[in-house]
């Protein structure tokens, strides 16, 4: 018997969830691939998006190069753009466009020669202090770019930190600054990350990057859980209970003793553990799906392993389907137990199979 640790990947739920970012924000959505499409499959989820999304992007170059070596074609946007000679050349050659957030890259495309003019997003510092030019260099960095013969179009992107954040200011000061810093310099506008387009209407410019959300993930909580403005996960992480046990009260279960029975208590195994991605920090009562219903975990995780507590499911036994996260168990919900977020959860799942349905 195969191990029945796997993940579903649903492209159909990909596909609904990239159109709802896109009807939020208008203008265009980049579809966010990077981190193998936030561990789903990059190229799996750009070709269920191909016909339908108006662009990618990818953290770095061999991500992108990935994406068209498996021939999605359509602009791909590299977001931490060249780090050396060798990715500025190969994004000229796969024709992808590069975000450019300090003076080394600057450089980098200044010594580009016979090469196609690259599209070239130029990162504005609005306030998260990560990377991108200040303020007041933005004159300066779109001048040096467009004196290039490798820079064509020059558009102008910024990050925000506090998005998922509804109470915070942040980002209606981050949208001033950027606003201010950019002026009337020609080129497309990009402000959005999933947070922005679901929270934050006047951020919306021409083209918004949509990531955790087109997974299912709404990373400010603010869309209705149902109904076509929902969100629908994507991938479901299942397994299957493989052995079960009776523990009378007073009894630890698994490692470190952590949790322990306070009455006559079924312990179910499942076939999961922390070397799959599932949270070795998930506490007791975290939510897990057993045929449907939902029972807590109790033990702490395992490496190949996990156990809960079906004392209230009785009709669960060996064989009985399990739902670590998915359309039953929000990932947010066990992102939040395990206080990590989504986005760390998603990205971690390895080792399981993987497969797709559309
Ligand atoms: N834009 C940039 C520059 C990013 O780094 C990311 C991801 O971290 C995104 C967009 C997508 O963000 P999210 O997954 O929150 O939509």
């Amino acid at each position: 018997m195969t191990r029945p640790a796997r993940a579903l990947i649903d492209l159909d739920a990909l596909r609904h969830n990239y159109a709802l970012a896109r009807r939020l924000h208008g203008g265009q959505v980049m579809a966010v691939l990077k981190a193998n499409g936030y561990g789903h499959g990059s190229i799996a989820c750009a070709r269920a998006l191909q016909g339908l999304a108006d662009g990618y992007a990818v953290a770095f170059m061999q991500e992108a190069s990935l994406l068209r070596m498996a021939g999605i074609d359509g602009p791909i946007l590299v977001l931490e753009g060249a780090f050396s000679d060798d990715d500025a050349q190969e994004a000229a050659r796969h024709d992808c466009a590069l975000v450019v957030h300090s003076d080394v890259q600057i450089e980098m495309l200044q010594r580009l020669r016979d090469t196609r003019p690259l599209q070239v997003w130029l990162k504005v510092d609005s306030g998260m202090h990560r990377a991108g030019f200040t303020p007041a260099q933005v004159e300066w960095a779109h001048a040096r770019l467009r004196a290039l013969p490798a820079v064509g179009e020059i558009g102008f992107m910024t990050h925000f930190a506090r998005a998922d954040e509804p109470a915070s200011d942040m980002t209606t000061a981050q949208v001033a600054c950027f606003d201010a810093a950019v002026g009337a310099l020609p080129g497309p506008r990009s402000l959005c990350n999933s947070a922005g387009i679901v929270g934050w209407s006047p951020a919306r410019r021409d083209w918004g990057r949509a990531g955790i959300m087109l997974y299912g993930s709404d990373p400010g909580g603010m869309l209705p859980r149902e109904g076509e403005d929902a969100l629908r996960a994507v991938m479901t992480l299942q397994s299957e209970i493989f052995a079960v046990r009776t523990l009378p009260a007073g009894e630890p279960v698994g490692y470190g003793a952590r949790d322990v029975t306070r009455r006559d208590t079924r312990v179910g195994l499942i076939a999961m553990g922390y070397a799959d991605g599932y949270p070795r920090n998930a506490p007791a009562g975290t939510p897990v799906a057993v045929d449907g219903q939902l029972a807590p975990l109790f033990g702490r995780v395992s490496m190949d392993m996990m156990t809960v507590d079906l004392t209230d499911l009785p009709q669960a036994g060996v064989g009985s389907k399990v739902e670590l996260w998915g359309a039953q168990v929000p990932v947010d919900r066990v992102a939040e137990a395990a206080g990590m977020i989504s986005y760390e959860l998603l990205c971690n799942v390895k080792r399981v199979a993987f497969s797709y349905v559309s």
